[in-house]
């Protein structure tokens, strides 16, 4: 008699990569309560000044120290704060050998800044001249209530903070567009919006009836002066940030996603943060990374081309007795990081820049981007095989939702991410994180099963991963 043969439902299940729904096995109240903290954290957290603060308050909570007052005998639970704007975060066990695990994200996200010498007035109203950071969709930043959002350095270096906006009772700002019934002519199509256009409405009232000149610029100097000491020339040693002024906000009446400005890639750094304040134990020695200036190259002494959570964690390992000299290269070379980062779901509304066989979709987990850059994966530091195949051990033995992605078609666009900056030391990195729609856009969409999917990859990694 011929043996009998599985039925193909179960072979199907054995051979083909299958594709998971990430709500599946899920507690939906879990979801919900992780959902809801990030949703109040992100309402707050816009820029990379205040989302790093947010997340120091947050870690304060939960035992962690600045590195100069940490306890280096035990078990280090320490943060760097870098220059107000990038965060490192250690977790390093009493005893350890091998090299660390890293979680790296960036809380940069794409925005408006002001203009060093931003304020003037025209047509009997003031306005502020900007700059645009990262790559927006102009015309998406037209008519939306904004807010302002950063520090203004006086010359005797004293920081002002300045945020205005995102609570309900402040005032907003906005940037006009021009109505239907006048854009009918050349020029004012929404691709030929150039960054000048992007000019700020701030003010409408004169200081005086007198004739001198610019007298409603005058009345914004003397606002600002009451409120925050600082004249004009200060305005130029200022980091001013132009942000939506709106909270992030449940999408759908299934209340399934969550919209928000800064997903990209605050999602990542929170659900990172999230994980490691909830790991009871880590693996190996376990470093949380913020990055700054992300979305303009990673340039800048905040960004990953600069590896500025090295020099603490050095000093963390001589106080702990380890010999630099014979060791530090080996642990970096041995080290592994999950580059977390977003990655965009297919839109059905824009099915043709996808690839659908290799694109990540809303809601069918974390996404592994083994490769990003453009043309021919340029720019990109391509993930090892070995590497990718350990990081899906880790996920599968841990029951993450988790798929493979790649950004759009072949040809048609690309990206990068700071993967790169740390495989230039020999570290072993994949790009881990999300998969939104509307990225860039002032309010970015994120599946809630995504966002918990993510939160599980990274508590499986700091806990797994050896
Ligand atoms: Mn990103
Ligand atoms: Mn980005």
């Amino acid at each position: 008699m011929p043996r009998k043969q599985k039925p193909y439902s179960e072979m199907q299940k054995s051979l083909e990569f299958e594709s998971k729904n990430a709500w599946k096995d899920l507690d939906e109240v879990k979801v919900d309560e992780f959902s809801k903290e990030y949703i109040d954290f992100m309402s707050r957290g816009k820029t990379e000044r205040i989302f790093s603060e947010e997340a120091i308050n947050l870690l304060e909570k939960n035992g962690y120290k600045p590195v100069e007052d940490a306890n280096y005998k035990n078990e280090v639970k320490a943060y760097y704060l870098y220059r107000g704007k990038a965060l490192a975060i250690y977790k390093i066990p009493k005893k350890f050998n091998g090299g660390l695990n890293i979680i790296a994200s960036h809380i940069d996200s794409p925005r408006i800044d002001f203009k060093p010498k931003p304020i003037y007035e025209d047509s009997n109203i003031t306005l502020a001249k900007t700059h645009y950071y990262g790559g927006i969709k102009k015309y998406q930043w037209f008519n939306i209530p904004l807010a302002i959002i950063g520090v203004v350095v006086k010359s005797d270096g004293s920081v002002v903070k300045v945020n205005v906006g995102n609570d309900p009772k402040d005032p907003v700002f906005v940037i006009s567009d021009l109505l239907p019934h006048l854009d009918r002519n050349e020029n004012k199509k929404v691709s030929d919006i150039t960054g000048e256009m992007l000019n700020l409405i701030i003010g409408s009232k004169p200081l005086t009836f007198e004739k001198i000149e610019d007298p409603l610029k005058l009345n914004i100097l003397k606002i600002l002066n009451e409120k925050y000491g600082i004249t004009e020339e200060d305005l130029s040693s200022a980091e001013l940030e132009i942000v939506p002024s709106f909270e992030p906000r449940q999408i759908g009446f299934d209340r399934s996603m969550i919209g928000a400005y800064g997903h990209d890639d605050k999602i990542c750094a929170f659900a990172s943060l999230k994980a490691l304040i909830d790991s009871p134990k880590v693996s190996r020695p376990t470093v949380i990374l913020f990055f700054d200036k992300e979305e303009i190259g990673s340039y800048g002494s905040t960004g990953a081309s600069h590896q500025f959570w090295m020099l603490p964690l050095k000093k963390i390992l001589k106080a702990k007795g380890i010999d630099l000299e014979v060791t530090f290269d080996e642990i970096i070379e041995d080290t592994a990081v999950l580059s977390s980062d977003v990655n965009a779901a297919l839109d059905p509304t824009f099915k043709d820049v996808f690839e659908a066989n290799n694109s990540a979709f809303l809601g069918k987990g974390v996404v592994v981007t083994k490769y990003t850059g453009a043309r021919g994966k340029a720019g990109s530091s391509d993930a090892d095989a070995e590497f990718v195949a350990k990081i899906r051990k880790v996920f599968n033995d841990n029951n993450v939702v988790w798929q493979i992605g790649e950004l759009g078609k072949v040809d048609v666009g690309g990206g990068g991410t700071i993967a790169l900056f740390f495989a230039e030391y020999g570290m072993h990195v994949v790009d881990v994180g999300p998969a939104l729609l509307g990225m860039h856009s002032p309010f970015e969409i994120v599946s809630k099963a995504d966002l918990y999917q993510t939160y599980l990859a990274y508590l499986a990694f700091i806990k797994d991963y050896v």
